[in-house]
Order: structure tokens, then C-alpha cells, then sequence
């Protein structure tokens, strides 16, 4: 089998793995959104990781993960905090081109990159919102808005709950993709959760192929309003994490 046959596979299988319907047109759009990564990744900082088989893996199947346990479905909105290149949110748009999405970034460049992909995958009801997410969670259209909001590698887990959960409503989820560091940082955010309203209801282990390292899905349920102060002003989360 070719090389490029084996990958193609080998990413059908573990969506199948991950109880996803696959279809031609999902995996052409992998494909597709792997070879504008590549080109835009020529002349600007997108990712570090290009070859297909490490594409598929570290990116969208990282990403896809989230399906597992069934919080995404049909017609949620979902908003990706700080998506770079799109992950973890336009992999998940990708398997279910039903979800409402949003994707916010504080660089311009990443939210112009994303809106080419989104437009030559044919992809529809995608948002893109170019800020900090401390700055549009205070706006009123963003701010407990959401079903889900989701993450991976933004920050720190104490920081991340304050620049995420305020977008989420109650009774809504906070999903994050967290590493091997993933027990130390939840020591860690016990105030956070406290403060900003929400509670751990699972952590998922994630086995990818070829991954050494332990990958974890963290799901946080928003069971109260968050106070209207948080998140603080752009930075202050980060310099002085709650
Ligand atoms: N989530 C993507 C991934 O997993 O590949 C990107 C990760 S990249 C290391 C972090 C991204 O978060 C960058 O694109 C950066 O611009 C964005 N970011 C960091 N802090 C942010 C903030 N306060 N508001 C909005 N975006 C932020």
C-alpha cells in the first residue's frame, strides 16, 4: 500500500474508532485543509508539524478526540478559544458540519488563514472572531453564549478556565485537551473552578498512534453564572492566574 493510502486509512479507522459516521467528502477535507496548512505554513508560523501521517495524528485526530463520550452533537454551538491553525475546532467542524462554530484568535493572520480554509472546504455557520478572549467574553453576544467552548494549548489550566468559561452557559461544557502534566494543573485550578462556576466531571485518557506521551480530554460542567468580572483585562489572567 502507498504511503499516502496507508494515512488516509489509518485516519478513517480511528474516526470510525471515535464513532464517527466518515464519509469521502470528510476525509477529502482533511486532506484538503492538510495542503493549505502546508502552503500557508511556508510563509507563516502555523504549525511545526507538516508531514501527513503527523498531521493526521497530532492535529486532527488530537483534535477529534473530544467526540469521545458524545458531548458534541448536531446543532451545538461550540466555540474554539485561541484555535492558531483551527485545532481542535476545525477538525470537529469537519466531522460534523452541523455544529454552530466559532473560532477566535488574537492573531489576525491565523483568523485570515482559517477563513481561506473554511471557504475552500465548503464549510458553513463558522464565526471567526479576531481578539483576545478576555477582551469578547465581556462583549454581550459572546458572553455565556455557547454550549461548548473548547481548548488546546493556550495556556496553563487555572488561566485557561478564566479566558474560557465565561463563554459557556450554564448547564453548558468546557472541553480541553490537556498533556501528561494535565494532574499537576488541576491541583492547580481548584480556586479557578471555585470562582468561575464549575466542576470536573471527567477526565478522559486519549491513546493515539504513535503518541508516546499521555494525552487527556478534561470535561468541565458550568453549573453557575460567572461573576461579571471575570475574565480580568487582557494579560492579568495569565501574570496573576486565580
Ligand atoms: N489551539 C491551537 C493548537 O492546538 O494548535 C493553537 C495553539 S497556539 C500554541 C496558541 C494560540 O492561542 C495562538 O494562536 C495564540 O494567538 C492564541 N492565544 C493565546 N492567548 C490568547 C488570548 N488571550 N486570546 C485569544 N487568543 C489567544
Amino acid at each position: 500500500m502507498n504511503q499516502n493510502i496507508e494515512n488516509i486509512e489509518l485516519l478513517k479507522n480511528r474516526l470510525v474508532d471515535f464513532s464517527i459516521n466518515v464519509d469521502e467528502t470528510m476525509l477529502d477535507r482533511f486532506e484538503k485543509y492538510r495542503q493549505i496548512l502546508v502552503e500557508y505554513n511556508q510563509h507563516m508560523n502555523l504549525t511545526g508539524i507538516t508531514e501527513q501521517r503527523e498531521v493526521y495524528i497530532k492535529h486532527f485526530l488530537d483534535s477529534v478526540a473530544i467526540f469521545k463520550n458524545g458531548y458534541i452533537a448536531d446543532d451545538l454551538s461550540v466555540i474554539d478559544v485561541g484555535t492558531g491553525a483551527g485545532f481542535p475546532g476545525l477538525p470537529l467542524k469537519i466531522c460534523n458540519p452541523k455544529i454552530k462554530l466559532t473560532l477566535l484568535d488574537s492573531l489576525n493572520k491565523r483568523i485570515n488563514f482559517l477563513k481561506t480554509v473554511g471557504q475552500e472546504l465548503g464549510l458553513n455557520e463558522i464565526e471567526y472572531v479576531h481578539g483576545r478572549a478576555e477582551d469578547i467574553a465581556q462583549k454581550p453576544e459572546h458572553r455565556e453564549k455557547y454550549d461548548i467552548a473548547t481548548a488546546r494549548a493556550v495556556a496553563s489550566l487555572p488561566v485557561l478556565l478564566e479566558l474560557c468559561v465565561p463563554y459557556v452557559k450554564i448547564g453548558g461544557f468546557f472541553i480541553c485537551l490537556k498533556g501528561p502534566s494535565v494532574d499537576i494543573e488541576l491541583g492547580q485550578a481548584k480556586n479557578a473552578m471555585k470562582l468561575l462556576g464549575v466542576r470536573l466531571v471527567e477526565k478522559i485518557n486519549v491513546i493515539l498512534p504513535d503518541q508516546e506521551l499521555k494525552h487527556n480530554i478534561l470535561v468541565f460542567k458550568k453549573e453557575e453564572k460567572t461573576p461579571a468580572k471575570y475574565p480580568r483585562r487582557a494579560g492579568k489572567p495569565s501574570k496573576n492566574p486565580l
